[in-house]
């Protein structure tokens, strides 16, 4: 076995997945830093799919103990799944994104030598992913929420971030894996947001804290982490199911495969910032704050309803109370 072939096995499994890698050669940097050849060797012999201790013994003639520990060690490094909480669980290698390693190798933050030069080489990947690959798809795959306390009276509990999070059962907070890297690569180029804002939830979070790659909390620590988020001006998206990321629009990798291309990468919430005009005093801090710049101020601000994606960022700080979020009114 050559480092080469490792490695190439690992990208020809990984390019199944859709979007496929072969949009972003700087994966292969992210391999390496990721993975010792053996460890590739391993994660290709696993699979995808979800396998068990025995067959993964056979399949590989490792023994059964310095097996465990190496799918531990991955695990670790944020590169094999072993399902938490189970007496024989499946181990499956980790895929690229949704999580993936487009995130794990900077959950938890720094941790290990190699964590410095990993950072950068996803930073890398990740632009190339999302002003390539992700533009390439034509559909969104990462959705908006709007922030819950400017949810207006009409809305469902299914449109509440925070009602769908609870039904996850166990939270942990982590590290913002499009940030960190940002911040690594590009020092001086970046947001001054908090870093440890990706939500992990779930059966998901409870994989990430056994393996130092998130910090437990409470479901009301989540709450309250939520609205400083909000307050901080960042943008609640993903799936409350397994994680609730809280983005900015200089790091977060949708946003700049948005503002790159302006493809539909962010699936736009179902409603919209209304301006209460009597009550505007024209201050401009809505506007300052808006991700997306869909806000003007002339004698009163105006919202753009094409470019709103209805998160909620304005509401908080306008003091004249004049922000609130309506139904976006039904397209045609
Ligand atoms: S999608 Fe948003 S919160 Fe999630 S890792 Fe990227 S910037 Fe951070
Ligand atoms: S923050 Fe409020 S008062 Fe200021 S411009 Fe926006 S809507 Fe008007
Ligand atoms: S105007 Fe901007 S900040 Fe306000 S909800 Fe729309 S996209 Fe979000």
């Amino acid at each position: 076995m050559t480092t080469k072939d490792a490695y190439e096995k690992l990208a020809e499994m990984f390019s199944q997945i859709p979007p496929g890698i072969a949009y972003a050669p700087s994966i292969m940097e992210v391999f390496r830093l990721q993975y010792t050849p053996e460890e590739a060797d391993l994660a290709v012999k696993v699979g995808l799919k979800g396998v068990k201790l025995d067959e993964v013994a056979k399949k590989t003639g490792i023994e059964r103990e310095k097996l465990k520990k190496m799918l531990n060690t991955m695990a670790d490094k944020g590169t094999m799944w072993i399902t938490p909480g189970e007496q024989d669980p499946n181990y499956r290698a980790v895929g690229i994104g949704g999580p993936g390693l487009i995130e794990t190798g900077a959950w938890g933050n720094i941790r290990f030598p190699h964590s410095v030069a990993l950072l950068k080489a996803m930073h890398k990947f990740q632009h190339e992913w999302a002003t390539r690959a992700l533009p390439a798809l034509g559909f969104p795959t990462n959705r908006v929420w709007p922030t819950p306390a400017a949810l207006p009276d009409d809305a469902q509990p299914s449109e509440n971030v925070a009602e769908m999070m609870k039904l996850a059962g166990y939270w942990s907070v982590s590290t913002c894996s499009c940030r960190l890297p940002h911040w690594v690569a590009e020092p001086g180029n970046h947001c001054s947001h908090l870093l440890e804002t990706c939500l992990i939830l779930g059966k998901m979070g409870r994989w990430c804290v056994q393996h130092g790659m998130a910090r437990e909390i409470t479901y009301d620590e989540a709450v309250k982490l939520l609205q400083k988020f909000n307050e901080d001006g960042l943008v609640h998206t993903y799936d409350p199911n397994w994680a609730v990321c809280n983005c900015c629009a200089d790091c977060c990798v949708f946003f700049v495969g948005l503002k790159a291309t302006g493809a539909n990468v962010l699936q736009r919430s179902d409603f919209v910032a209304r301006i209460d005009t009597e009550a505007c005093t024209a201050c401009a801090t809505c506007a300052d704050r808006c991700p997306v710049e869909a806000v003007a101020v002339d004698d009163f601000a105006v919202v753009d309803e094409g470019k709103c994606l209805g998160c909620g960022v304005c509401f908080p700080t306008c003091t004249a109370e004049a922000v609130s979020l309506e139904r976006r009114p039904k397209a045609g």
